[in-house]
């Protein structure tokens, strides 16, 4: 039994205690005309989770119902991001285009019982007799053919002798009803076109509202689950199934659609960022897609949990997408392996360190998890830090490094900073610092303190690496609102660092595993590194009290 609840799981609860069912099934009904998003994952968190907690199943189902946009290559990536979140759908997976050739009888059976008929009118026409909200559609003039007509078209239509557009099929409802949806909605159109799965078995195809509830009849689906905007086509989706000879009865329950600030979700927004060329691809760590959260370094435990902080509700709403940063933050604070890595190096010489000499220190690499136990690291007499742990003139509340100040090097030893070495023009090059050999292991044995610790690496063994800092991908929380949403980009999305250090162990971190370089965030390796060319992105900042108090100051 479920231990959260919403009305949902209420519903579900509910329907089994009274017998109407004896097992829940629902399904994930992606269209496969573009790559997962965020609010998708809320779906399939929602059905999956349903399933699992009341002992029963969810099928994956693609609604592969428009040949003109749908691609093998999306298939296949929809069920490697279903997988990788975490849900497995067994024996269940599950195309609409199994079903044409039901879907198709169907529609005869329709025709046979004068509820539905070949309509001859173009697409614009069809729109014009529609009617609006508040004045009622009308009749085609093909409404009333005779039956025979209708079978006979409709059959000719399947067997590719009218050109795309030509005709449909339309359901005969009711051209006034105050339901726009019931007016003779179209169940059927010519498209011409290959199907990934059925090739060219098929010129016609049914339209989502045929397609989607008699898969699910099809299927014993029991709950249904869908976002609000599909709540105006319940009554169609009801008279569909009661005028068919569907073997189950499902039942279609709408919930509200994710929407997160700054960001867009839709796959049409999303596509068009890929193909202008905003982004690197559907998987851009910026993007909002489930492989782009994955690159990004999201752990998929972090999106179960957002979705079910989120939870489901009936109204529209707007989450910050803060609270998305803040479940990854919680995972990955509990689990990330702690390694140093320096952004924007400084080099830093030890005078009184012994020439030549490197000491391996013992590092923790999770002071959370004492479990996840210690890696060394090598400490020398030339070393860098982060360039700005360094101020030569240190601003009030800067505590860091600063000329005749002591710091600690986490792990490692105390350091003074003796003298600033600049260039030409007057730039830090160099500092140079003395240690104090009694600090090792980062304690002084006369209880001083320093008010500051700093990572740091040893110039000599660390390896070069790019590392990419992501930013929000729009600049305000609700792009589009005064207009184009493509204006509102954040040209800062993506700043590229070439010239950071990393500790050698994070060149056997793999894609896939996210680390917190100490001070810094979270990161993670990006597919396009290679042993000799390490890159990572950024995942996320930690909380930087630094940046707020400049801030505020
Ligand atoms: P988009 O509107 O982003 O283009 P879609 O609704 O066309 O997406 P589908 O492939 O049809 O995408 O969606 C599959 C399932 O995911 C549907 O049941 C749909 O209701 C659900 N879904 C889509 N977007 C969201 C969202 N933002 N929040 C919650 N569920 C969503
Ligand atoms: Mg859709």
């Amino acid at each position: 039994m479920a231990e959260r609840t919403d009305f949902i799981r209420d519903i579900v609860a509910a329907d089994l205690r009274e017998g109407r069912h004896r097992t829940v099934v629902t399904r994930f009904p992606p269209e496969p005309n573009g790559h997962l998003h965020i609010g998708h994952a809320k779906a399939i968190c929602l059905n999956f989770g349903i399933a699992a907690e009341f002992g029963g199943r969810c099928h994956l189902r693609f609604d592969d119902t428009n040949p003109v946009r749908e691609e093998q290559a999306y298939i296949d990536a929809i069920e490697a991001d279903v997988r990788w979140l975490g849900f497995d759908w067994g024996e269940h997976l599950h195309h609409a285009s199994d079903y044409f050739e039901q879907l198709y009888r169907w529609a005869v059976h329709l025709i046979s019982a004068g509820k539905a008929y070949v309509d001859d009118l173009s697409a614009d026409e069809i729109r014009a007799h529609r009617g609006t909200l508040t004045e009622p559609g009308r009749n085609s003039p093909w409404r009333d053919r005779p039956m025979e007509e209708n079978l006979d078209l409709f059959r000719r239509m399947r067997a590719g002798e009218f050109e795309n557009g030509a005709r449909v099929l339309r359901a005969r409802i009711d051209m006034a009803s105050p339901n726009i949806n019931l007016r003779d909605p179209v169940l059927y159109r010519i498209v011409h076109a290959a199907h990934p799965r059925t090739g060219d078995a098929w010129c016609i195809y049914p339209t989502y509202d045929f397609a989607h509830g008699q898969s699910d009849a099809i299927e014993g689906i029991t709950h249904s689950l869908c976002t609000l905007e599909f709540e105006a086509h319940r009554p169609l989706y009801d008279w569909l199934l009661d005028n068919l000879p569907v073997p189950s009865r499902p039942r279609q329950i709408e919930f509200a659609r994710l929407n997160l600030t700054y960001t867009v979700l839709s796959k049409r927004a999303l596509l068009r960022l890929v193909t202008d060329g905003h982004v690197r691809g559907w998987d851009d760590p910026r993007m909002p897609t489930i492989s782009g959260l994955r690159r990004r370094g999201f752990p998929a435990q972090a999106i179960r949990d957002f979705a079910t902080m989120v939870g489901v509700a009936k109204a529209d709403s707007l989450v910050e997408v803060e609270m998305l940063e803040h479940a990854v933050r919680d995972v990955l604070n509990r689990t990330a392996s702690r390694r140093f890595a320096v952004l924007d190096p400084l080099r830093v010489v030890i005078d009184n360190w012994p020439d030549g000499k490197v000491e391996e220190v013992e590092v923790p690499n999770n002071p959370e998890d004492p479990a996840a136990g210690t890696r060394t690291v090598a400490f020398s007499g030339e070393l860098v830090i982060e360039r700005d742990d360094f101020m030569e003139e240190p601003e009030a509340k800067f505590f860091r490094l600063a000329p005749g100040r002591e710091v600690r090097l986490r792990s490692a030893y105390f350091i003074t900073c003796r003298d600033v070495v600049k260039d030409a023009v007057g730039a830090i090059v160099e500092l140079r610092c003395t240690y104090d050999p009694s600090t090792r292991g980062g304690d002084a044995p006369d209880g001083r303190r320093p008010r500051a610790t700093l990572h740091w690496l040893s110039a000599e063994q660390a390896l070069p690496a790019e590392v990419r800092l992501y930013d929000h991908l729009f600049s305000r929380p609700d792009p589009g609102a005064d207009g184009d949403w493509l204006a509102d980009l954040n040209p800062a999305s993506e700043t590229v660092l070439r010239g950071a250090m990393v500790e050698p162990s994070l060149r056997d971190v793999p894609v896939g595993e996210t680390v917190q370089f100490e001070r810094l965030g979270y990161f993670t390796p990006d597919p396009d590194g290679t042993p000799a060319g390490l890159v990572f992105n950024r995942t996320l900042t930690l909380k930087d009290t630094w940046a707020k108090v400049r801030a505020r100051g």
